[in-house]
């Protein structure tokens, strides 16, 4: 269970990243993205799982080795195995952050990739790129819904958007649970996400808005929503759908509108739906319009600020 906190997210990340010198050469893989611009958003736990196990910096390198069905983590010369050692490491830790709310990997590491980490043939130089780092695995399988994302990816803003998008959601639904988990708290809180979740995806939305209207055991179907929660915001929301849900809103809209606003409205979506506006353009009008004509309903829908406008996230598309 998240152990929620109030103050900050905590988001796990590869030590490496926040600039400590714990790589196998004895240098780090420092992310000014992560160190500076994230910091005074979340609250970071590095962890190197390598040092965390006794190996030194520098040291020899490790590397996933696969023979059938086994999988070795050793150097190339197999001289160093810590296979085990790294395994139940992995095992043990992954059970003392479940209070993460999202988790930043360094790429391509026997240990930390999270995808594409190369399995090498037993004595070869080759290899393909099927692995996934032990620990980032182990985490992975421990908390199948926590966000997790790779740092190289964080550039793609895209990708960058969605996983703060999933961060601050999987938050959102631990602080309701924190509070004790009403039916009244599941359905307000599936109507506040209507909007974030049609820009996802419909078909996720529709899937959730069936399994909120027919809640017969209240945990089981509370854990069956988050489920397919996570896993609709996975999907990326398309500049199409976007235009959709900013449609839908402007409805809301009409009564108060002078005809030259609305004008103004519907061509700012459709400026945003053709690629000439980022979609902070056509939110920013609507979020203005409702300081004016407040509408308690959209006010509350999380799509309109899904996380804070200084991480600059709605640039991308
Ligand atoms: Fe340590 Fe992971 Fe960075 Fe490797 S990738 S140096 S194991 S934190």
């Amino acid at each position: 269970m998240y152990k929620f906190n109030p103050q900050r997210i905590q988001i796990g990340i590869s030590a490496c990243l926040l600039g400590e010198k714990v790589r196998f050469d004895g240098g780090h893989k420092l992310s000014s993205y992560c160190s500076q611009e994230l910091t005074p958003f979340f609250e970071f736990r590095p962890l190197c799982p390598e040092m965390a196990i006794g190996l030194s910096a520098p040291r020899k390198s490790i590397r996933l080795v696969r023979e059938g069905q086994s999988l070795w983590v050793q150097s190339r010369d197999g001289s160093l195995d810590v296979t085990d050692k790294l395994n139940e490491f992995s095992a043990r830790k992954v059970e003392e952050l479940s209070g993460l709310g999202g988790y930043i990997f360094c790429a391509k590491s026997p240990t930390c990739g999270m995808e594409r980490v190369i399995e090498y043939k037993r004595g070869t130089d080759n290899g393909n790129k099927a692995g996934i780092g032990v620990f980032a695995r182990k985490l992975m399988e421990r908390f199948p819904l926590l966000p997790v994302e790779e740092e190289g990816r964080l550039h793609d803003l895209v990708l960058r958007e969605n996983f703060f998008t999933r961060v601050y959601a999987y938050h959102d639904w631990h602080q309701m649970r924190h509070k004790g988990l009403t039916k009244h708290d599941l359905v307000q809180f599936h109507s506040r996400y209507k909007y974030l979740l049609m820009a996802h995806s419909q078909k996720g939305y529709r899937e959730l808005g069936l399994i909120v209207a027919n809640i017969h055991e209240l945990e089981a179907t509370a854990d069956q929503y988050f489920k397919v929660f996570m896993n609709t915001l996975k999907i990326h929301a398309t500049r199409k759908n976007h235009t959709c849900t900013l449609q839908h809103i402007q409805g809301y809209f009409k009564k108060h509108l002078t005809a030259a606003q609305k004008v103004e409205l519907s061509e700012m979506i459709m400026k945003y739906r053709e690629g000439l506006l980022p979609l902070l353009v056509p939110i920013t009008l609507i979020n203005h319009y409702l300081r004016q004509f407040p509408v308690p309903y959209i006010e509350n829908q999380v799509y309109l600020s899904p996380h804070p406008q200084e991480l600059k996230l709605r640039y991308a598309y």
